[in-house]
């Protein structure tokens, strides 16, 4: 009795405003599937995609957000006539992204692919606004940067990406000057067990068929390349204020164990679950409390067996790359982040082979290192800059015949 009576007064806590960039893509469907599911909990006001506008019609009217923004100009008038009559409103173009990001919000999903999420997120960051960032690239290219800007306006970085996830909850930070390295997991993507030959050899229908993970195109080649764990060590770098040689790689195939804290005492924290990004995308959502997702439990028992292996150089030097350039800091990132977001485009276009991806990286950091084009990042302007470069000298070098088949 006593209980209902308690039950009955708890005061009603008002639903967290949210704003989802790239709602159209992996990420930002699973952070609408959770969303869908608790729409007492949460209120969408703007959903944000590109080019498909049937799909961010879809979704606008499932969660009844308050407005559908396309970053593709062009695709105005679809998507106006999509969501006539619903009272939701719509916009387009750069421009209207920005403003979008800048709606006063409790929390902007940050799941645009790419550089592209840069500018948003840092629009969204300036306004203080609490970002769940899954989009790595806009560290990786915006780097301090983009965690000063943030840092000054008050905004809160709550990590997406699986890995960092886990780092998060299981970092104290009270202990932060008692960890001894952040070890980020890797599955080892589809190529772990390929020979030389083999890479040589793979097209994107291979490295398109990530063993654990169901994710957008671009991470799942990022994946196959281990570019995406060198991306992610960059993203712990700037997120958990570690220096360089406190991360480390540990591939793991079977993405139970999505990351691990070390401590001097001999103590190693981890957080396990089964490979579903909608465990982490809840987390940020919830944060500081959590939510119930609809996801697997982990039975272990079943599971039965969890194998490590050290990370193969040589075969994948991706890793060694981004760590380079990472030491090199300023806009080496942003140049590799650009350079790389060719070369995947180009992979995928069957123009280069797969191990002319990371070659292509590592020519055009070497090209901007011979134009003495590294510089410090002290604006936005410097950050554009630098991801044009990195894309102007990765497309002139696939153009000349570097790396072709
Ligand atoms: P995706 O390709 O499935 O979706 C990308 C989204 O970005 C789409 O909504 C697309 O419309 C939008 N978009 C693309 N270009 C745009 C532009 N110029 N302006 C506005 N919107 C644009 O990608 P994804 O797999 O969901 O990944 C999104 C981000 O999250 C990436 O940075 C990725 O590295 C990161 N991430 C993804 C996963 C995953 O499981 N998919 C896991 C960890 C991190
Ligand atoms: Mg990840």
């Amino acid at each position: 009795m006593v209980a209902l009576i308690a039950e009955s007064f708890e005061p009603l806590v008002a639903p967290k405003r949210l704003t989802v960039l790239g709602s159209t893509g992996s990420v930002g469907c699973s952070t609408l599937d959770l969303i869908g599911r608790d729409l007492d909990r949460y209120e969408v006001d703007a959903l944000v995609g590109n080019s498909n506008v049937l799909r961010l019609a879809e979704q606008a009217r499932a969660v009844n957000a308050r407005c559908a923004v396309t970053a593709d100009a062009k695709a105005y008038t679809a998507l106006k006539a999509a969501l006539s009559g619903t009272g939701i409103e719509v916009a387009a173009g750069p421009d209207a992204v920005i403003e979008a990001a800048q709606r006063p919000v409790d929390i902007v999903m940050a799941s645009i692919v790419g550089a592209a999420g840069l500018a948003p997120t840092i629009a969204a960051a300036r306004n203080g606004t609490t970002i769940g960032l899954a989009n790595k690239e806009c560290l990786v290219s915006g780097g301090t940067f983009f965690t000063s800007t943030a840092a000054r306006a008050g905004a809160k970085i709550l990590p997406v990406d699986s890995e960092h996830s886990a780092v998060f909850q299981v970092l104290n930070p009270d202990h932060r000057d008692q960890i001894s390295r952040i070890i980020l997991t890797a599955s080892g993507g589809p190529f772990r067990t390929f020979s030389q030959a083999q890479l040589d050899a793979a097209g994107p229908e291979q490295a398109l068929k990530h063993p654990n993970w169901s994710m957008g195109q671009k991470i799942t080649i990022d994946s196959a390349s281990l570019m995406n764990k060198g991306l992610e060590l960059i993203e712990a770098f700037h997120l958990f204020d570690v220096d360089i040689d406190q991360l480390d790689v540990l591939v793991h195939p079977q993405s139970i164990i999505h990351s691990l804290v070390e401590y001097r005492d001999g103590s190693t924290l981890a957080q396990l679950g089964m490979p579903d990004m909608r465990t982490p995308i809840a987390y940020a959502l919830a944060w500081p409390g959590r939510i119930e997702a609809p996801v697997a439990q982990l039975r272990l028992e079943q599971i039965g067996q969890l194998t490590f292996e050290a990370l193969d150089e040589k075969r994948f030097p991706a890793v060694a790359l981004c760590l380079a350039a990472l030491a090199r800091g300023g806009s080496a990132t942003t140049v590799l982040n650009a350079a790389n977001e060719i070369a995947v485009a180009e992979f995928l276009s069957k123009r280069i082979p797969f191990p002319g991806i990371t070659a292509l990286v590592s020519g055009v950091l070497d090209r901007a290192e011979g134009d003495d084009m590294l510089c410090p990042l002290t604006a936005l302007d410097d950050v554009f800059a630098a991801d044009a470069y990195g894309r102007r000298i990765a497309a002139e070098l696939v153009a000349s015949g570097f790396c072709s088949r």
